[in-house]
């Protein structure tokens, strides 16, 4: 950083992905700094309830894993998704995931397998964001400002000067940083500012939406407590979620295509109808929280030194959990690179790839979420009149909905793909070789060293996952000590690239499977950047293609 810079990275929005940003930033040698509106300590809307195993996987690496784990649901509370005729009503069918407690051992059930340290983890954003914030606000170089809204930014050759107005005094000032990311939100005033524009699906979903105490719901339940609890009826289905365990709730009221009026629709009555309780059952609502499931995404994700992440930069129905776990996917995807810039080992170049990267991924999920979505709507529209029959009869209506809800809906709770399938097939900065990457899709997996492919997880002979020994840059996995890496080695070093040798010694069953070349180069973000058997004839050449210096061409990314 310069003298005539404030800061190297002004980080707008204190949400979970600014957070993500500004800690990886800050992780690699970066002096950052957040503006957040909201106060310190203020709650967040009550909304993402799950943080995929990829985002566990990088708070792993930021050193904050084990304290989301620690916060959220009690520890033996059941992580489960449950099917029902209502809240308080009959199960249909249950969709087993390991509660806290057994997280990291029970490997059973279609949650179990996660080829990873870090599975995924259920919890509600009012507890994830007091643990980022106080994470954050602990490392070396990165400031968080509170009741700091920032009204505008202009940007020049050098930099981006932003003006910043204290919410509370309406005081302002400026600051001055070499970059920007706007992480403000579906609102967000960056997106407007960079010049971009959402396009898709306005309106895909309506729900209304209602955050609720109710200390007497769970006793009232037939069934065991779950995690995520769905009521299926001809009456009104609806979905809740379990926020502490014990009485406060997040109900969602999944409204028809002819309500297109949350206001006009009869809150209580509808509540009372997907917990399936009568005038006696009394609660108290916390918060109404409705909201409109889209399929937006921007159609750029950058200006010049201003960038744009999370829901800022794409929104869509919150199905499989993902759209603020894309968002921290965004925030990696660019902050190592802006560090690689900021530390003058990357051309500027290769700041180019974030949005060749993630925009295409981020579409495909969109598509995801929704047609996940539209697939619900249809299931729910098509709910047998006798699901609640007596007898034989219902018995048997229920058991086979109840199949049906399972098989459409594992694959969403349980989306290995989704976590772990994303790939980046058109990078400039990812050297490709002909192979194309396993298809990408909601549940299946295949580790892949495909370059553009997340680094296929397997476990040492020392005990530590593989991800545990990776450098901060580069790292050159090598599973044949015989192959002669020092022409690769000495080019990184000629050229100020970070890049660290790990001899990979791991009896990992899976191990041959994963990595069938010798040598594999993986990104700080845990992607493939190449792969070889042997140290690549030219590697000035792919040195520079990997930090931005010599960008592959359309045709190369093609080939
Ligand atoms: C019901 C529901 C359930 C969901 N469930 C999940 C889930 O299970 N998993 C999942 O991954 N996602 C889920 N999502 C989506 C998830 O909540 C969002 O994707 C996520 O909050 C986006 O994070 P963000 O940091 O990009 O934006 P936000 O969380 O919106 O944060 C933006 C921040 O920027 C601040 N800000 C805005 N403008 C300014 C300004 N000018 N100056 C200073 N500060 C500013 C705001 O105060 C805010 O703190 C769900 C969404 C809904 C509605």
């Amino acid at each position: 950083m310069t003298a005539s810079f404030d800061t190297d990275v002004l980080v707008i929005g204190a949400g979970p992905v600014g957070l993500t940003a500004a800690m990886d930033l800050a992780s690699r040698g970066c002096n950052v700094t957040v503006a957040e509106q909201r106060h310190r300590g203020e709650p967040p809307s009550v909304k993402s309830n799950h943080v995929s195993a990829r985002s566990m996987e990088i708070f792993r690496r930021l050193g904050v894993a084990q304290a989301l784990r620690d916060a959220g649901l009690p520890a033996d509370y059941p992580n489960d998704v449950s099917y029902r005729t209502t809240a308080t009503g009959l199960e249909l069918s249950r969709i087993r995931i390991p509660c806290r407690a057994d997280r990291y051992t029970d490997k059973s059930g279609p949650d179990g397998w996660w080829p990873t340290a870090e599975p995924p983890h259920r919890i509600n954003q009012l507890y994830l964001e007091p643990v980022l914030f106080g994470h954050a606000e602990a490392m070396a170089g990165l400031r968080i400002l509170n009741r700091t809204e920032v009204e505008g930014f202009t940007q020049d050759d050098d930099g981006v000067t932003a003006i910043l107005r204290d919410v509370d005094t309406r005081r302002r000032s400026e600051v001055r940083s070499r970059y920007l990311i706007g992480c403000d939100g579906g609102k967000s005033e960056t997106r407007r500012a960079i010049g971009a524009r959402l396009a898709g699906d306005p309106v895909v979903q309506r729900v209304q939406s209602t955050f609720i105490r109710a200390p007497d719901l769970l006793g009232r339940m037939q069934a065991k407590p779950a995690w995520a609890t769905f009521s299926t009826n001809p009456r009104r289905s609806g979905n809740m979620y379990a926020i502490d365990g014990r009485e406060r709730w997040l109900i969602h009221n999944y409204l028809r295509s002819d309500e297109a009026d949350f206001e006009a629709v009869d809150r209580d009555a509808c509540i009372r109808m997907i917990l399936g309780v009568g005038a006696d059952f009394s609660y108290e609502i916390i918060s109404k929280e409705d909201w409109i499931g889209r399929r937006l995404v921007a159609d750029r994700f950058r200006d010049r030194r201003a960038f744009i992440c999370g829901d800022a930069a794409h929104l869509w129905v919150p199905m499989a959990g993902y759209g603020m776990n894309a968002g921290i996917a965004d925030a990696v995807n660019l902050t190592w690179k802006l560090a690689a810039v900021l530390k003058g080992w990357a051309a500027p170049e290769l700041l180019d790839s974030y949005e060749a990267e993630r925009q295409p991924i981020t579409e495909q999920v969109s598509h995801f979420a929704m047609n996940h979505a539209i697939a619900l709507g249809k299931q729910r529209a098509a709910v047998p009149d006798n699901i609640e029959a007596p007898g034989a009869e219902g018995d048997a209506v229920r058991a086979k909905f109840g199949r049906a809800l399972y098989e459409l809906n594992v694959n969403q709770y349980c989306c290995g793909g989704l976590n772990f399938g994303y790939f980046y097939d058109a990078s400039p900065v990812v050297a490709y070789d002909g192979e194309t990457a396993p298809a990408y899709t909601l549940a299946e997996f295949s580790p892949s060293t495909v370059p553009g492919c997340r680094t296929p997880h397997v476990w040492l002979n020392d005990g530590r996952s593989l991800y545990d020994a990776l450098g901060d840059g580069y790292t050159l996995l090598r599973f044949d000590p015989e192959i002669d890496v020092e022409p690769l080695l000495s080019a990184a070093a000629t050229r100020g690239v970070p890049l660290v040798l790990l001899d990979v010694i791991s009896d990992d069953k899976d191990l041959r499977a994963f990595y069938p070349q010798g040598l594999v180069l993986s990104r700080p973000d845990q992607h493939v950047a190449w792969r070889g058997d042997a140290a690549p004839s030219d590697p000035t050449a792919l040195i520079d293609r990997i930090r931005g210096a010599a960008p592959a061409t359309a045709a190369q990314r093609a080939a």
